[in-house]
This record gives C-alpha cells, sequence and structure tokens, in this order.
C-alpha cells in the first residue's frame, strides 16, 4: 500500500478529531478542526441525526484514526498489532505501547522533532543515537533505560536545536526524561495506559482486527 501524500488535514476531518500530524500548526486557532468545532457543533445540533455506523464501521474507523495517529502503512501496522497479541496482558495496552516504544515516536514525544513525520525524516538522516549507536530505522522499539541522543553534529542542525529550545517549555510524558541542552532523553520506564495520549478505544481495535 503506498503512503498517503495528500492534505494531512484532511485525515483528521475524515476522522472528526486532531490527530496532530503538522506540529506545532496543530495547536493554533490555524487548526481547521478548532476552528470548526463551534460550527460543526452547531451543524450537529441542527442536522438531522446521523445514520447509525454498524459496529464494523466503528471498530474500522477506531483503528484507521490509531493508525493515522502514528503515520503508519496498513501492513506495517498489523504487523505490531500481531506482535502485541503474542505478548503477556492485554493485547490493546501491548499494542499502543509497542507503537509509543518506535524510535521515531520516542524522538517526536521528547520534542527533538514537531511531528511524528518529521521525527521519521530525521531518523531516517541518521541524527539519532540509541545508548551511543547510530540507529536509522524508525520502527526501532526502545526499552527501559534507552538513552536517545542527537549525534554530535546534528546536535547544531538549525531545525533539532530550535526544536529542543521550543520542547523544553513545553510538558513532557512522565516515562520520559530529556537534556534539552545536550538534546537527549532517556526511557525511565515503559509508558502506562494513561500516559499515552492516543484518541482511541483500544479494545474496538483489537475487536476489529479479531474480526
Ligand atoms: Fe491539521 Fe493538525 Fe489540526 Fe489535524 S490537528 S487538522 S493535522 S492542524
Amino acid at each position: 500500500m503506498s503512503r498517503y501524500i495528500g492534505p494531512s488535514c484532511r485525515l483528521c476531518k475524515a476522522e472528526g478529531t486532531k490527530l496532530f500530524l503538522k506540529g506545532d500548526r496543530c495547536y493554533t486557532a490555524k487548526c481547521p478542526i478548532t476552528k470548526s468545532e463551534s460550527a460543526a457543533n452547531v451543524r450537529f445540533k441542527r442536522g438531522r441525526p446521523k445514520a447509525k455506523a454498524s459496529e464494523y464501521g466503528i471498530r474500522l474507523r477506531e483503528k484507521q484514526k490509531l493508525r493515522r495517529f502514528y503515520g503508519m502503512h496498513e501492513a506495517q501496522f498489523h504487523r505490531i498489532f500481531e506482535l502485541a497479541s503474542k505478548m503477556a496482558g492485554q493485547a490493546g495496552h501491548n499494542f499502543l505501547q509497542l507503537l509509543e516504544r518506535r524510535l521515531d515516536n520516542v524522538v517526536y514525544r521528547l520534542g527533538f522533532a514537531t511531528s511524528r513525520k518529521q521525527a521519521r525524516q530525521l531518523v531516517r538522516h541518521g541524527h539519532f543515537l540509541v545508548n551511543g549507536r547510530r540507529v536509522d530505522i524508525p520502527s526501532y522499539l526502545v526499552k527501559a533505560g534507552d538513552l536517545v541522543a542527537a549525534m554530535e553534529k546534528s546536535r547544531e542542525t538549525a531545525l533539532i536545536k530550535e526544536n529542543a529550545e521550543v520542547a523544553s517549555a513545553k510538558p513532557l510524558p512522565q516515562w520520559l526524561e530529556a537534556n534539552y541542552e545536550k538534546i537527549e532523553g532517556k526511557v525511565l520506564e515503559l509508558p502506562a495506559r494513561d500516559q499515552i495520549d492516543a484518541p482511541v478505544t483500544e479494545q474496538l481495535v483489537v475487536e476489529f482486527y479479531a474480526r
């Protein structure tokens, strides 16, 4: 399946929620979802109720929302789900945890990139080390205790420097620790469900793939 190259905001509109695909713009009033929220509420209240979606439709939408939130291809996304379902514990939580453990996601969560898309590109271009070794695979899974750091010469890259500067003033997920001067971060522990802000009911995604 080819990668979606259309406007990111269209994906949020399709899912009816903010998927935070465009970096800082997503947090401003320029976000089309924010802009249209009040108008949409009015329309919703005035308009005819929508036809009830089927159970399959609801699960499919939830799965698509999560896949788009992490910006992944279906095949790759499904492979991670298969891995999660073979692990001990709840498949839904395992799935979210594996998605969060991806190196591109961790670079984004640390604030060294403004979106997962940008983080993926920076990782692919070899700007990051994990425990001192260069890793250019966005799907690399970090573990508790891992240290993710920008390469020495990458610390001077304007984009990464600027991202780190902005991120230093923002809250960081509790499972991560960052040093914005050195542009490095540590995975303190793997994230609990309430530390993952994915806008989905993961059980519906599990039920979608279990059908
Ligand atoms: Fe666009 Fe970001 Fe708003 Fe989504 S959350 S509609 S990507 S600006």
